[in-house]
């Protein structure tokens, strides 16, 4: 009774969700100790995905991708949120595919989206700095044109997929004398690219297994035609008409974490005994369950709406600001609760629920921090 079925599935979509699953629960699962200790997937585990066609599957075959639509995506979030695989950067992998499918010329489309779609090139987006992350006109990373290149300096922080990324889309200035219409998205490809590097694993409270690192850019040199959509100072205005795409994979996510942990809670709380009965039969694990329950249930409701609408091309970055912050602040009083109702394994890594735990609390900073989501629907009111 947790995971219900979702509005928008369909006989097809239950058979690629099953062959999804029988992937992750054989190849990734088994595999998520040695990542979180290592900090990184590793490049197979891409390919391998490629090959199945799990990476850009609303990307049209065109472009390499498997023609799916974003349903399709959210089958993979959803397998891996509720096992609790936070390794593979899959959501920011399909926002990197989208930026160039949505604003990337022609030359750029075909150029880079097969060769994401098969796992050859990890994507990785690149816009928060040291000084500059909720408010990205103040960042510092410049591109200077000197014949057909751009010469860049600076850094980034917070990468998500900077240790394996192939490609990364770097938001730079490229005229500091203009605000908003003085930044540009950079389509940078990483291998053997001199004045490229990549920092350490940064040490995180979570999500171990993800390689987030910061990156820095020294006198490096990228192709004048690799800024996305072949013009610059649309940088900024790329980047806002992509939100709601990205703000619903938080969403989509969280509700399967939520849904994924509470699965597993009740499953515990049958198993474990005090006092001569299950921990499951005391009225307060109880009541507990049956909030947490109704809390993911309304959350589902909301996603899936969500879910339908941006497969229709209507969903709006309010309401996908929504999605995100509220999903996202009720994950966080779900898995707590599940955390108690686990007793002290609950505060232990080897227990799912320890590791949703400590995985979920960066869904209510990056994306946008949740007050960031406020102020978005604030203004819109
Ligand atoms: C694990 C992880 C992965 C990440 N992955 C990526 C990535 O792949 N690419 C990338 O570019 N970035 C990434 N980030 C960065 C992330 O998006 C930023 O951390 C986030 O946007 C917040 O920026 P900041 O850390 O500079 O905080 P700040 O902007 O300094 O904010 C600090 C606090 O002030 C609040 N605040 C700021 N402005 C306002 C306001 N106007 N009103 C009210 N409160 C406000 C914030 O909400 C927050 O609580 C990642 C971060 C983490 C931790």
């Amino acid at each position: 009774m947790i995971e219900t079925v979702s509005s928008w599935m369909t006989d097809e979509l239950a058979i690629y969700r099953d062959n999804v699953a029988r992937f992750v629960a054989a190849e990734m699962v088994p595999m998520d100790a040695l990542w979180r200790s290592r900090h990184h997937v590793g490049r197979e585990i891409w390919r391998r995905a490629g090959e199945l066609g799990l990476l850009c599957a609303d990307i049209p075959t065109e472009y390499g991708g498997a023609g799916g639509d974003f349903r399709h995506e959210v089958v993979l979030y959803e397998e891996l949120a509720r096992r609790g695989l936070s390794g593979l950067g899959q959501g920011v992998h399909s926002i990197a595919a989208h930026y160039l499918l949505n604003h990337g010329t022609e030359r750029q489309q075909r150029e880079y989206l097969p060769r994401l779609a098969s796992g050859e090139l990890i994507g990785a987006i690149a816009m928060t700095e040291p000084a500059a992350g909720s408010d990205l006109r103040g960042i510092r990373t410049r591109a200077i044109r000197d014949g057909d290149h751009y010469v860049v300096n600076g850094s980034k922080i917070f990468i998500t997929n900077g240790y394996l990324a192939g490609l990364v889309l770097l938001v730079v200035k490229t005229d500091s004398e203009r605000d908003s219409k003085g930044v540009s998205i950079l389509i940078v490809e990483t291998a053997d690219l001199a004045g490229y590097r990549v920092g350490d694993f940064l040490d995180k409270l979570g999500q171990k297994a993800q390689d987030t690192t910061e990156l820095f850019f020294d006198d490096m040199r990228v192709p004048a035609e690799n800024v996305l959509g072949g013009e610059e100072g649309r940088g900024l205005h790329q980047l806002m008409s992509d939100l709601p795409y990205e703000r619903i994979i938080v969403a989509v996510q969280a509700v399967a974490t939520m849904e994924g942990a509470l699965t597993e809670t009740v499953r515990y709380t049958r198993e474990r005994s005090a006092f001569g009965k299950p921990i499951a039969e005391f009225q307060n694990t109880r009541f507990k369950l049956a909030e947490a329950a109704t809390i993911a249930r309304i959350a589902r409701t909301f996603v899936d709406r969500c879910i339908e609408d941006i497969v229709n091309g209507r969903l709006d970055t309010t309401t996908a600001s929504m999605a995100k912050w509220w999903t996202t602040d009720m994950l966080q009083q779900v898995l707590d609760e599940c955390v108690q109702l686990h007793g002290g394994y609950g505060y232990m890594n080897e227990y799912l629920v320890a590791r949703m735990f400590a995985d979920a609390r960066v869904t209510r900073i990056y994306g946008g921090t949740n007050e960031i989501m406020k102020e978005v629907i604030a203004r819109s009111l």
